[in-house]
């Protein structure tokens, strides 16, 4: 554990640093640059399988001990031959053939070629494939025509084409998916070394939340966020501890908080942190760690809490449905990657047309949901419909944010606005 994770004191001093902070007005970009200061990512790492590593964070460099393919092969069914040979059409006898994992031994000669098939080690003399559609074989199948136009070395996939012997193939930090998986095993490594998985604690807080299963009682909510929550945490591939609904009680939320800051590596709750609530929860925060209250300029999630219990962070959203899912993707996404150790990457912000004229105010971010279509050739967007920050539906029925910047006005029809997609490939 870093001195600067141990130590009090630390998250007001490194937000300090932040260029143009005020905690009552705070840019998206400066909140997340004031985040991104005060984190410390997790350092233990574990030996797993590699099926096992799919999702984990990296711990070590892969060096590649091994040429990736180690031959010259064959990218094609067809003939391996000497592009010396080939002038016009030209008439070649077949002496031999080479499979996957077969291959001639013998060498190809002036006047010769070797029958070949994707994957064949590339027989010695030969240096070039000719695919088999284009060749004439006699009845024999001694005797292989092949026609003029052949380009030298062509259809041959260079030993160490993908990674060479020496060469670093994947750094700490990587996220493992798929293709790292593919490739790791491509170098004939089983076992990888990632961090450990980060902990993470959540509770919903509210004394109008009622749980599933519970009948609803006059001006009750069923708690939606814990379920949201779990569903975006699961994503990211980290230990989940849910510790269900807390009552706005100052007793019961401190043993609430006491715990889960004791269990997890941050610690995420919802409600509790709007203009008529915050005051309870910051004494009781200044008692248990050091917690900043924040006037985010969003919207949705205007307020929002972030500090410390112990050595947990606390990450305390609003209690609207809509602003918890606005508030974790736009900072405690990348939080949770960075303390994870993973190195994250901006998620991309793409261009589409607005469908329809938007509201909007200069001086906060927007993230309206939207849903992109295609339309005469291009990519449109337009939004969801009703906006309100407890409109959970908007969500579901939305496949991007649509992100209006700070400085931004009311948007045009047929302007071109900023999305962020919800779906990737991988
Ligand atoms: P708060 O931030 O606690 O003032 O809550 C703002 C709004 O979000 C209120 O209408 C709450 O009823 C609603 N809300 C808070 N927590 C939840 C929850 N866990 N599930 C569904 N709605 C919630
Ligand atoms: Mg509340």
């Amino acid at each position: 554990m870093s001195a600067g994770r141990e130590s009090l004191g630390g998250i007001a001093q490194a937000v300090s640093c932040i260029d143009g902070y005020d905690p009552d007005a705070l840019r998206v970009d400066r909140a997340a640059a004031a985040i991104r200061a005060c984190l410390d990512p997790v350092k233990d790492s574990e030996i797993v399988a590699l099926r096992e590593s799919l999702g984990r964070v990296l711990a070590q460099d892969i060096v590649s001990a091994i040429d990736v393919p180690g031959h010259d092969n064959s990218a094609m069914d067809g003939y391996a031959v000497r592009f010396a040979d080939l002038e016009g059409e030209s008439t070649l006898r077949q002496i031999g053939a080479a499979l996957a994992g077969t291959p001639f031994d013998g060498t190809v000669r002036a006047g010769e070629c070797v029958r070949i098939m994707t994957g064949a080690v590339m027989p010695k003399g030969a240096d070039t494939v000719v695919v088999q559609e284009v060749c004439r074989v006699d009845k024999a199948g001694e005797r292989v025509m092949v026609p003029p136009g052949q380009k030298a070395g062509q259809n041959v996939r260079a030993a160490g084409e993908d990674l060479k012997a020496g060469a670093p193939v994947l750094g700490p930090g990587r996220r493992l998916r798929a293709a790292e998986l593919g490739l790791i095993a491509s170098l004939g490594i089983g076992e990888v070394a990632v961090r450990r998985r980060l902990r993470v604690a959540f509770f919903a807080t509210g004394d109008e939340l009622a749980s599933i299963g519970a009948p609803l009682r006059e001006g009750q909510v069923y708690d939606s966020n814990r379920y949201t929550l779990h569903g975006m945490l699961a994503r990211l591939g980290v230990d989940i501890v849910d510790m269900g609904v807390v009552r706005d009680d100052p007793a019961r939320l401190e043993a609430a908080f006491r715990r889960a800051a004791a269990e997890a590596d941050a610690v995420i709750t919802t409600g509790g942190v709007s203009v008529g609530e915050a005051d309870f929860v910051r004494e009781l925060m200044a008692r248990l760690g050091e917690v900043l209250f924040w006037k985010i300029a969003m919207r949705p999630g205007r307020p929002m809490a972030f500090g410390r219990i112990g050595k947990a962070f606390l990450f305390g959203l609003p209690g609207n449905p809509v602003a918890v899912m606005v508030t974790f993707y736009q900072f405690v996404r990348e939080a949770l990657l960075l303390l994870g150790g993973v190195s994250p990457s901006a998620i991309p912000l793409l261009t589409a047309a607005s469908a329809r004229s938007i509201r909007k105010v200069p001086g906060r971010t927007e993230y309206q949901r939207g849903i992109v279509f295609r339309e005469d050739g291009g990519w449109k967007v337009r939004t969801t419909g009703q906006q309100g920050s407890g409109v959970l539906r908007s969500m579901s029925e939305a496949n991007c944010f649509i992100v209006l910047e700070h400085e931004r006005g009311p948007v045009q029809a047929g302007e071109p606005v900023q999305v962020q997609l919800f779906e990737g490939l991988l």
